[in-house]
């Protein structure tokens, strides 16, 4: 078990539990409030936030729609965090709440109190595939967002590509990528759109053509090939990013550092120890603890969390941590990938690449079932 360093700075996740609408995909925790509910809201994440003895080095507002709420929650909010000097502060945004001035979604008051990264979801730049993903926004309110946050000076900003949209072709995935890098993103996500049965999407399937899975395999090796080609490194299995502007919050749950979530449906890991928030808000409101998850951090977590990674696993830091030696079958069946072509090997680093990724979780069950 790891015992916890108080001192060090670890990661915040304040999960915003409210959207506009329900998109047909989403299976989330997240519902369109009362305006009084979002002040309540706001008031208990602030408390608790202030009696946490925490500083935290990455502070990241996901949801829902973190925007829906507005910059004043939101800097209030943080008001309540003591962060780092350098910390990277992510809002996640809905360019339907920040795109039209009239709205007066302020981006430089995020900026002023230390917003310096903003995710926004843009999915895609055929409008007619966002209107399937039941987005309002057109791409050229996402572009207005998107500028209005860069003038602010945020210019850390990432977007978010869905793959196997319904009626996605590649050529319109294309335009997407395309549409992405000239707006200046400098991270990007793509993630493939999966059918979640309790969604509009799995429960009336037969109403979209969605794209096989073999189409979508390609518009992902698509994906990749052309975000190389403009100079982003595929560093996690879906995302993407103009070196340096890697998702450093991000990476504390690949790497298995610590953080600290709070909301409903959030999750901490802090110490070894895993724990969360029911998905309840009424549970939530009420003061409700944390439950707890058990031990996190074992090595089969390791070693899946570690090939999401393009750095990969590294054999000698799993040996340390977990005072132990791999055994030959191991090292064997990654150097049959890596001859395979799905990845590298050097006999210590094994790491996959794009088409790798894509087959990860078979990589990752035969590796497993080689320990001891
Ligand atoms: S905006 Fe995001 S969180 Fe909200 S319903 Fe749509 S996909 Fe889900």
């Amino acid at each position: 078990m790891t015992m916890t360093d108080k001192t060090k700075p670890i990661g915040l996740y304040i999960h915003i539990p409210f959207c506009r609408s329900k998109c047909p995909y989403c299976d989330f925790y997240s519902f369109s409030p009362r305006e009084e509910l979002i002040d309540e809201y706001t008031k208990r994440v602030c408390e608790e936030l202030k009696n946490t003895h925490h500083t935290f080095d990455t502070v990241y507002f996901g949801g829902g729609t973190p925007s829906f709420i507005g910059e004043k929650r939101i800097t209030e909010i943080l008001g309540n965090v003591a962060f780092t000097n350098n910390a990277e502060i992510t809002v996640e945004c809905n360019p339907s709440d920040t795109g039209d001035k009239e709205r007066s979604f302020d981006f430089s008051a995020l900026a002023q109190a230390g917003v310096n990264r903003i995710s926004m979801g843009l999915q895609s730049s055929s409008d007619s595939e966002r209107r399937a993903l039941g987005r309002r926004a057109g791409k050229d309110e996402v572009l207005r967002a998107v500028e209005r946050a860069q003038n602010a000076g945020i210019d850390n900003i990432s977007l978010d590509l869905m793959l196997g949209i319904p009626g996605q072709t590649a050529e319109s995935l294309k335009g997407s990528v395309d549409f992405a890098v000239s707006a200046g993103a400098r991270h990007i996500s793509a993630y493939i759109l999966k059918i979640e049965e309790n969604t509009f999407f799995g429960r009336h399937p037969e109403k979209y053509s969605f794209p096989s899975d073999d189409e979508t395999a390609d518009l992902y090796l698509k994906t990749a090939e052309a975000l190389k080609e403009k100079g982003y490194i595929h560093y996690e299995i879906s995302n993407f990013a103009v070196p340096g502007y890697e998702s450093r919050h991000n990476l504390k749950y690949w790497k298995l550092d610590d953080y600290l979530g709070t909301g409903p449906a959030a999750h901490s890991f802090i110490g070894g120890k895993r724990s969360f928030y029911p998905a309840d808000i009424k549970e939530y409101l009420a003061g409700c603890e944390r439950i707890c998850d058990g031990e996190g951090g074992g090595e089969d977590e390791y070693i899946m969390l570690s090939l999401r990674l393009r750095e990969g696993l590294d054999l000698d830091k799993y040996e340390e941590r977990y005072s132990k030696t791999v055994n030959p079958g191991f090292t064997e069946k990654c150097r049959l990938y890596a001859d395979r072509g799905f990845g590298s090997f050097d006999g210590r680093i094994f790491s996959l690449n794009s088409r790798g990724f894509l087959i990860s979780n078979t990589v990752i069950s035969e590796l497993l079932a080689e320990l001891d």
